[in-house]
């Protein structure tokens, strides 16, 4: 089994390429988290397709469909920024809700510039000769201008403009009723978790440590990013994560070196682990089967960190990867280089 690694140059992508995520596994594995994957999606997702009778290969078809609809986010990177930064670290612009602006706040002959955007630190790397802002855009944001506060030799302001985005809706069923609406003793356990989560998320180091980031685990992307979620009809927060469902037990790997700063069991997101990458950008690792990280520990880039599981709220056997950046979710796709390839659904033979 080989693992996707950054191969190609970051220099920016030609602005209309879309992610696609490849099957980086021998054709019987594929064909076997494929099938699993199907019946995840047919369980969960569609259960009045799997009930059909409508011929394999038409489902097949239709689901590939329907994934490709899903993902006009990737399709609307803007992606025109040259997002290669030291380190081989990359991220690419998408100026809308959940997505990442990419901001030029000077030379870099000035002394590196303090950016915070809503008073929150803002990642700045070093570009041709420029500070350049990663700044994360949280899903709740509305279409408009927005202000980064800068300060270099002097105090200064820039704007970006953040685009609209509809994400798709997606229905999901739950079996365990609780995971959708928890009893007393589960709300104060999620009060308790929801804080920890919450100091984790907007957790600020000086050491910036992260080189090209990479794909966690093997499988296919059952949920884009940004999906709003309706679980047993009921509206719920969006999807801040990528899915990439896996059987049961396949290596979950860091996306790129980091510190473990937080590990453990929580109430919706199951097993998790929370790797800081430094300056604010982090990554979420959840519904472990198994967790293979103690907090404290530096992993690097593809070191071994849990496994795919199916602990907490879910449907099914997955991964869900979420990445921070700026104390916000980002759509993780956006810090993967534009080479790398990830696949909604095989194709049908
Ligand atoms: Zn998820």
């Amino acid at each position: 089994m080989r693992r996707i690694l950054y191969t190609g140059n970051l220099i920016p992508d030609s602005g209309s390429q879309c992610i696609k995520m490849s099957l980086p596994v021998t054709l019987s594995q594929g064909l076997y988290s494929y099938l699993k994957a199907l019946s995840f999606t047919r369980h969960s997702i569609l259960p009045t397709l799997a009930a059909s009778g409508i011929p394999f290969r038409l489902q097949v078809g239709f689901l590939t469909l329907l994934l490709m609809a899903s993902t006009p986010a990737l399709a609307q990177n803007e992606g025109r920024w040259k997002a290669g930064f030291e380190n081989g670290f990359g991220a690419r612009a998408a100026a809308i809700p959940g997505g990442i602006a990419i901001v030029d706040v000077g030379p870099t002959r000035l002394p590196t510039p303090e950016v915070s955007f809503g008073k929150k630190k803002v990642l700045v790397q070093k570009n041709a000769g420029r500070w350049i802002a990663v700044v994360g855009i949280p899903l709740s944001t509305k279409p408009g201008t927005y202000t980064l506060d800068i300060f270099s030799t002097v105090a200064r302001q820039s704007t970006f403009r953040v685009n609209a985005k509809n994400y798709p809706e997606q229905r999901l069923t739950i079996k365990n009723k609780r995971k959708v609406n928890p009893n007393p003793d589960d709300i104060k356990r999620i009060a308790g978790e929801s804080k920890r989560m919450a100091k984790a998320k907007s957790t600020w180091s000086e050491n910036f440590q992260a080189g090209p980031f990479i794909v966690p685990s093997n499988g296919v992307v059952s949920s884009p990013f940004g999906l709003r979620r309706v679980y047993n009809n009921q509206p719920r927060r969006p999807h801040a994560g990528l899915d990439i469902a896996a059987p049961e037990g396949t290596p979950i790997r860091a996306a790129s070196n980091g510190i473990v700063i937080e590990a453990g069991d929580f109430f919706f997101n199951g097993k998790s682990v929370f790797l800081d990458h430094g300056n604010g950008l982090l990554s979420l690792y959840s519904h472990m089967s198994k967790i293979l990280v103690d907090v404290g520990q530096a992993v690097e880039s593809g070191e071994l960190i849990g496994e795919v599981g199916q602990t907490g709220r879910v449907t099914g056997p997955h991964l869900h990867w979420s990445v921070g950046l700026n104390g916000t979710w980002v759509d993780p796709s956006l810090l993967l280089p534009p080479e790398t390839t990830v696949q909604p659904l095989p194709a049908a033979e």
